[in-house]
């Protein structure tokens, strides 16, 4: 274990003379003590402690950044210059990134300290992290149960207190769920908040890169470090960030779902909890009304053509001859394509790829893409109109605690998973899985928060007020 849970006692602590080399160290001690949970598929000792040594001299003069002491893991979609990362895939097995990801680069410079790469469902795609070519993790919870996913060794990292903060990426929901399964706080900004540069892309318009941490203020730390502008990444803001303070927000007005109350398949007590917010909130004097998700029932299809329609663009590139894996048996070139992809991609990426390619197919494009994109646009109308009434909305993370590994198998049923978490991606809002509850299996859960486009600091500000975290 590291020595302290959060990076806020990991800063104080440096200045009662603890030093960083040390706590990287015992962090990747801990690591190593740990590796049956599988939630790194690498550590990298040997530039977390030169890193560290950097930082102490840094501390040691008055100079070091705002993230000196902060330990922290990539998933294995986040490019690290001269570090490997593959997306848990066999296609990109012994791929050493040749550049750095915007946020590391940003993340370094602040003096934070990278200790590895950690597990996640291929390609980022899946709910349950059972999906990575590198084997399950485990939920350091309770080890026969997922962590979610597809940023499962993300949250595990975070969870098993061997770092800080993990960043993950999320599209449909994969920082947010995991983080509700392993009690931690799973953040998505707004998407063009973060710079996507040197995410390994699954579907371009959803994927944003977000932390897992212990506390609001961790959180909070990190964003900052991360956001704003970037030229490397076309989509992202040019809006100044605004700053987090933490302050007290008031009395706010937030619109809680009644779905999330009401739906079949919720596990009673989670909406027991929710419940017990709600009437919390109400008398802490904050105006909390119901309101309906719009057109709930057709979010996850809508979000699954339209992710799986990009993703089956983006992960064309990966076909044994400009990038990955090329098959040894292949003759021809249309054999090394074909059997490259086949040897390659996993079950569940080849099923996105088919489902992708069929819904942007010429004689099924108006049905599913095109109807899918106008969907899309009414959802983020609904989304931003409600953001006219409401400061927040407040809805369960996940339907239910995280369950057993093999439970399930049909991925319908593991798709819906996403249920409560894909809006925030369609619309493009931000939104933050909080770790209020505990279950009576045991387990942890989370509600969920989400905001208007770019108000990241009021509903981080929320997250420590009104929850607690
Ligand atoms: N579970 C969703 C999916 O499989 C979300 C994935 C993600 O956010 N990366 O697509």
């Amino acid at each position: 274990m590291s020595s302290h849970k959060t990076f806020t006692e990991a800063r104080a602590a440096l200045s009662g003379g603890s030093t960083v080399h040390s706590a990287t160290e015992l962090a990747l001690a801990a690591a190593e003590r740990q590796q049956d949970l599988n939630a790194f598929l690498e550590l990298f000792p040997e530039s977390a402690m030169a890193q560290a040594a950097a930082v102490d001299a840094k501390v040691k003069a008055g100079t070091a950044g705002p993230l000196a002491g902060m330990l922290l893991s990539l998933k294995d979609n986040i490019c690290y210059k001269d570090h490997k990362v593959g997306a848990s895939s066999k296609i990109l097995e012994g791929f050493t990134s040749l550049y750095s990801a915007t946020v590391v680069e940003r993340l370094l410079a602040a003096d934070a300290v990278i200790l590895g790469r950690t597990n996640c469902d291929e390609f980022a795609m899946g709910s349950s992290n059972e999906n990575s070519a590198f084997g399950i993790v485990k939920n350091p919870v309770d080890p026969t149960k997922v962590p979610g996913g597809s940023s499962g060794g993300a949250a595990a990292s975070v969870a098993a207190k061997i770092v800080h903060v993990a960043l993950g990426s999320d599209t449909g929901g994969s920082i947010r769920q995991p983080a509700s399964f392993t009690g931690t706080i799973g953040f998505k900004p707004t998407y063009g908040r973060i710079s996507r540069y040197g995410l390994i892309a699954f579907a371009s318009s959803f994927d944003q890169i977000g932390p897992f941490a212990h506390s609001v203020a961790d959180t909070a730390v990190v964003y900052e470090v991360m956001a704003g502008h970037d030229p490397k990444d076309s989509t992202t803001s040019r809006k100044p960030v605004e700053p987090v303070t933490l302050a007290d927000p008031g009395k706010l007005r937030i619109g809680y779902y009644r779905e999330g109350l009401e739906r079949a398949g919720m596990d009673p007590e989670v909406v027991a909890h929710l419940q017990a917010h709600i009437d919390r909130l109400k008398a802490e004097g904050h105006a909390v009304e119901p309101l309906d998700v719009p057109l709930l029932d057709h979010q996850v299809p809508t979000y699954y053509i339209l992710a799986t329609a990009e993703a089956s663009s983006n992960l064309a590139r990966f076909d044994g001859i400009r990038f990955g894996h090329r098959s040894k048996v292949a003759q021809g070139v249309d054999e090394t394509y074909r059997l490259s992809r086949t040897e390659g991609f996993g079950p569940e990426v080849k099923r996105r790829i088919l489902l992708g390619t069929f819904v942007l197919s010429a004689g099924y494009y108006d049905a599913y893409y095109a109807q899918a994109q106008r969907v899309r646009r009414i959802i983020r109308d609904h989304t931003l109109a409600a953001f006219e009434k409401y400061d927040l909305i407040l809805s369960p993370t996940c339907p239910t605690t995280a369950f057993a590994h093999g439970a399930i198998t049909d991925p319908v049923a593991m798709y819906l998973q996403d249920i409560f978490t894909v809006q925030a991606n369609l619309a493009g809002v931000p939104a933050i899985s909080l770790p209020t509850g505990t279950h009576s299996n045991g387990l942890p859960f989370g509600v969920q928060l989400t905001a208007k486009p770019f108000d990241e600091a009021r509903l981080l500000a929320a997250g420590k007020h009104l929850f607690g975290c």
